[in-house]
């Protein structure tokens, strides 16, 4: 299935000058949602994922019902104050200001390891922060795992080191 087709191009959303790659029109269709879940099921498989983490909030929607499938947990990266426990918190640069994600203390157990997954790639910031809040927590991250990657912008440069997979490249 060549999933690309079903990504649909937004042009200046969210402002001028950005072409938004929405990929709810992949979640709406089952068998495609299914597809993209399946492919990164194996993938998470290959690398050994014993759990299975996403940013908000798309990374949710990838990554649960990829939890669900190998019966592995999923455990949410959030912004500050969403998340109801003890937290953990990295800052990290957008491209105007900072911004800064959460994970529970405990979610995730020394050693053990685990997939990131999020809906995109763009310049890693956001995964990077992930990458750092499982790493603080002593986490080994086998892998992040991405519906789309956008190669130009070079997120992977970021993620020297670690296993990096995406379904479709721009
Ligand atoms: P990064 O931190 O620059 O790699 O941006 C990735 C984050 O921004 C992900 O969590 C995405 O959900 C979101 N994002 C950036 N561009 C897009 C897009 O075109 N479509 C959907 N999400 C996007």
């Amino acid at each position: 299935m060549d999933l690309k087709e079903y990504v649909t191009i937004v042009e200046d959303y969210p402002k001028e000058g950005i072409r938004f790659k929405d990929i709810t029109t992949i979640m709406d269709k089952g068998e495609v949602y299914k597809y993209a879940t399946d492919e990164i099921v194996k993938y998470a498989k290959e690398v050994g994922a014993e759990i299975i983490v996403g940013p908000e909030a798309r990374g949710f929607i990838i990554g649960c019902p990829v939890a669900y499938a190998l019966e592995v947990g999923f455990a949410p990266v959030r912004k500050p104050g969403k998340l109801p426990r003890e937290t953990i918190a990295v800052e990290y640069d957008l491209e105007y200001g900072k911004d800064t994600l959460t994970i529970h203390k405990d979610a995730i157990k020394p050693g053990q390891r685990v997939l990131i997954v999020d809906d995109l790639l763009a310049t890693g910031g956001t995964v990077e922060a992930t990458v750092k809040l499982v790493e603080q927590l002593g986490g080994v991250v086998a892998g992040c795992a991405f519906l789309i990657e956008l190669s130009y912008l070079n997120g992977r440069d970021r993620l020297k080191g670690y296993d990096v997979t995406a379904l479709v490249q721009y």
